[in-house]
């Protein structure tokens, strides 16, 4: 199995770059803001409890999202691996995942690929994301600020884990969209 944590401050392209990787090497992915979205569409409890959250720009507890992934990743499916879009964030999210992918999947974090982008090019794209993807925490400057100072704050130490493992790899996220997935399949390619 290939197993790959897809990390980056919002608006770095995860979503994007996670396509290609999904088509090329059969993966499935999970994407928690996805999930978190998908909740608060259908108003279910999880959903509001994550929107107070996600509304001010905030991460959703540890617990909540880790108890939600953990549900994704137990669904039977036919899949070479994982894409992890979002998930950890913090230090206590990658030790969780490690045990997750240990005990249902007999597995372990294959790669964590970093898309390193500057603040005021995530700002920008985050802001023309919000005219129309009509998510609220794209809408305001703000909020997006927030998002990615909360990035800075605690996913450094999710990096730190990964290099401490030899994981982890940076790869510019600024160019061609082509461009950028072909550095991303290599750096997989690599480890296959
Ligand atoms: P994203 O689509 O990955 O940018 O996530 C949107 C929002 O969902 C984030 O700003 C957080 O509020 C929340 N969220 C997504 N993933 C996580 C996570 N792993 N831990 C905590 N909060 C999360």
């Amino acid at each position: 199995m290939i197993n790959i944590v897809l990390f980056g401050p919002p608006g770095s392209g995860k979503g994007t770059q996670a396509q290609h990787l999904i088509e090329k090497y059969n993966l499935k992915q999970i994407s928690t803001g996805d999930l978190f979205r998908f909740n608060i569409k259908n108003d279910t409890e999880l959903g509001k409890l994550a929107k107070s959250y996600i509304d001010k720009g905030h991460l959703v507890p540890d617990e909540v999202t880790t108890d939600m992934l953990t549900e994704e990743v137990k669904k039977p499916t036919e899949t070479n691996g994982f894409i992890f879009d979002g998930y950890p964030r913090t230090a206590n999210q990658t030790q969780a995942l490690e045990r997750i992918v240990k005990k249902e999947l007999n597995d372990d974090i294959s790669i964590c690929l970093s898309l390193v982008v500057e603040d005021e090019i995530l700002v920008q794209r985050l802001l023309k994301r919000g005219e129309t993807s009509g998510r609220t925490d794209d809408s305001n400057e703000e909020i997006i600020r927030s998002r990615i100072t909360e990035y800075y704050t605690k996913t450094a130490e999710v990096a730190e884990l990964y290099k401490q493992q030899g994981k982890y790899v940076e790869v510019n996220g600024v160019g061609e969209i082509d461009e950028i997935a072909a550095k991303l399949c290599a750096e997989v390619d690599k480890i296959k």
